[in-house]
């Protein structure tokens, strides 16, 4: 079975005027989505990615369709279970979205707190995290302190601290400069292979699926217009 299947799924907003129709920024998509995979969703902007993305992880009902995760049907069920399920998912940002008041260390265990985990427990989980993401002698220093490379890194940190089994990046990599984005890959192939963690990636940049997806699904105002292995679906030299 696999891990995500998103079946005919479309999401539709309201006129922006009058007069106008409805918006439809995701239409009919559908995707599986197996389990390990580092999976693209490449498009230009406004194609639908961030939308399609907030209806994975529950953050917005869908319209029509439907969305299984993990053998569960996540658009019928109640919010209670969803704020659930949503703690498996780990997501991060183009522009990180760290709490600046915060340390790294303070940043990381917030989703923690959030789930009340004891102190001890917290404070081991929270070294092991930075350990993994390499940042372990930035524990003290706070967000601006660091490099954008380190604050995304920060951010993957707090993504994975309730131990998702997903992880959505969105744009993740957009704000950063080449080399500080292959320092970022390079971390996100670490997660898929040494965690096992399935990984979403949405970007409007070739380069970057090129370099991480093994599937790509390629959308255009709303659909899917290709998809496969990202082998398949890239021409080559
Ligand atoms: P992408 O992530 O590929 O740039 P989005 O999913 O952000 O695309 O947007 C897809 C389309 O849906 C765009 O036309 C956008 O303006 C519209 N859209 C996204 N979110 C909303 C919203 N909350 N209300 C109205 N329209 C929206
Ligand atoms: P919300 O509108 O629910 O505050 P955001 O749009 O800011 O959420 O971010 C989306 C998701 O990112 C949230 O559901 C949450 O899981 C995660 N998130 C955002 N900021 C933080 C943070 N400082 N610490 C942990 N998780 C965060």
């Amino acid at each position: 079975m696999p891990h995500i299947t998103i079946s005919d799924v479309t999401k539709s907003y309201p006129p922006q005027r009058r007069g106008d129709g409805p918006v439809v920024a995701v239409d009919g998509v559908s995707l599986e989505i197996e389990r390990g995979d580092v999976f693209g969703i490449i498009g230009y902007s406004g194609a639908g990615k961030s939308t399609l993305v907030r209806l994975i992880n529950g953050l917005e009902p869908v319209t029509a369709g439907s969305i299984d995760v993990d053998g569960t049907d996540i658009t019928a069920i109640p919010e209670r279970r969803l704020r659930e399920l949503r703690q498996g998912i780990g997501m991060i940002f183009q522009r990180f979205n760290l709490l600046r008041s915060r340390t790294i260390s303070g940043n990381v265990a917030y989703p923690l707190e959030v789930a009340r985990m004891p102190r001890a427990e917290r404070a081991k989980r929270v070294a092991e995290l930075l350990d993994f993401v390499g940042l372990a002698d930035k524990a003290n220093a706070y967000p601006e302190q660091l490099s954008g490379g380190q604050q995304q890194r920060v951010g993957i940190a707090r993504a994975l601290a309730a131990n998702p089994g997903i992880l959505l990046a969105d744009e993740a990599t957009s704000a950063l400069d080449p080399e500080t984005t292959d320092e970022v890959l390079d971390l996100l192939a670490r997660v898929n292979r040494e965690l096992g963690i399935t990984i979403v990636v949405i970007t409007h940049e070739m380069d970057v699926i090129a370099r991480i997806a093994n599937k790509v699904a390629v959308m255009e105002r709303g659909r899917v217009v290709e998809s496969g292995l990202t082998y398949d679906v890239f021409t080559r030299p």
